[in-house]
């Protein structure tokens, strides 16, 4: 079998990302989204969504690129290569690219690739994904619904009594007003704390860059100090973790805050490849690695973290806030590790990320969510869609 095609579709929403106000649902990147299509000689075609700049990864895939190795563009790269030899094509493309990538944009570009490669090995084989990572150890997983901050306390109660109606005993608010104003952040999160009632895990992600970060003059991660003092109010109220608030480079002040922390700590999805994750968790950084598939370098990096989250006795809760395809490969994925406590589940899906793949995803009685057990990962991409909303 050979990758013939490689397809970087961009595709354009009408909706701009917004932390609402009031009850009313938070919108992620309803603007744009890129997705890649890789196909096959054999006809098996395999997805992946990309969380990055799109207009800019459109061209790092779909290329020109240049006649120098490191400047290659990735699907030059990918043409003629057999899709099921994963670990080969990964350090090829990360080669090709090294003079540009190594982080960033290339790495989230071959993130999403090598996801579309594992799902082209599994409807190879016939097998639901989890089959070829290693097995499935469970059938379903607690879910947690993943938004935004609501800017008012009445907005907060709204929206979690929302996400315990359909079923979640587990949320995540983030951003949106966060860090600009102590007094009101605890307002928020009591209101929070108190509709969800003791006993259903509320999650705090502060943001990195938040304090006052509407106001740019203002921008600037938090000191140790100002993180710690943020970990001991939160964990007042009962907070199960605090998400991605240290400045992203600094692992010390991770493993520092986290020593004294009452509050686990959750970081990760902005790391990536194995090198960077083997340093992250090996300085003791946090309490729960939270790879990101779509940036992290794929299943194929995963795969290595869950080695090493297991071997440092932390939990691996995956950074998932994207379309169906990321959360299919997330749950595929989570369904093979011996503990996975937690999916992460975007309840703030644009128009456009909520579009562009089809899944069965429900929520059972106790807040979990069913682990498809198809071939591939279980998730159809709407091709009309994709052709109604596509602009390259
Ligand atoms: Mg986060």
């Amino acid at each position: 079998m050979k990758i013939v095609a490689v397809d970087p579709i961009l595709l354009r929403g009408e909706q701009t990302y917004v932390a609402t106000q009031g009850g009313e649902e938070a919108v992620d990147n309803g603007d744009w989204q890129l997705i890649v299509k890789i196909t096959t000689d054999s006809g098996l075609v395999g997805w992946g969504d990309i969380e990055t700049l799109a207009s800019a990864a459109a061209a790092i895939i779909g290329g020109p690129g240049m006649s120098i190795l490191g400047f290659k563009a990735l699907g030059d790269l990918l043409i003629g290569e057999d899709p099921t030899d994963t670990t080969r094509i990964w350090n090829k493309l990360y080669i090709g690219s090294a003079y540009y990538g190594r982080r960033g944009i290339a790495i989230q570009c071959m993130s999403a690739i090598d996801n579309a490669l594992w799902s082209i090995k599994a409807q190879a084989a016939g097998k639901p994904l989890a089959a070829l990572l290693g097995g499935r150890k469970r059938d379903r997983i607690r879910a947690y619904a993943s938004t935004l901050f609501r800017a008012t306390p009445a907005g907060m109660r709204d929206a979690a009594k929302g996400y315990m109606d359909k079923g979640f005993t587990a949320v995540k608010f983030g951003w949106g007003v966060f860090g600009e104003d102590e007094g009101r952040d605890r307002e928020l999160v009591a209101a929070a704390r108190e509709t969800l009632g003791p006993d259903r895990l509320l999650m705090v992600d502060p943001g990195w860059y938040p304090v006052g970060w509407a106001k740019p003059e203002r921008w600037s991660p938090r000191t140790r100090d100002q993180a710690l003092r943020l970990c001991n109010w939160l964990a007042e109220y009962k907070v199960y973790w605090v998400e991605d608030f240290i400045h992203p480079e600094h692992f010390d002040v991770y493993a520092a805050v986290r020593k004294e922390s009452p509050v686990k700590l959750a970081a990760g999805e902005q790391v990536a490849t194995t090198w960077e994750f083997e340093r992250f968790i090996g300085c003791g950084a946090v309490d729960v690695i939270q790879p990101d598939l779509t940036r992290c370098g794929g299943l194929t990096v995963a795969l290595e973290v869950a080695r090493m989250a297991e071997k440092a006795g932390i939990q691996l809760v995956t950074h998932s806030w994207l379309t169906h395809l990321l959360t299919g490969h997330s749950l595929q994925f989570l369904s093979t590790l011996k503990e996975a406590p937690l999916v992460e589940f975007n309840v703030s899906q644009s128009a456009l990320t909520g579009g562009i793949a089809k899944a069965p995803f429900k929520l059972d009685a106790e807040g979990f969510l069913a682990i498809p057990d198809t071939v591939d990962i279980g998730v159809t991409v709407d091709e009309k869609f994709v052709q109604a909303h596509r602009v390259n």
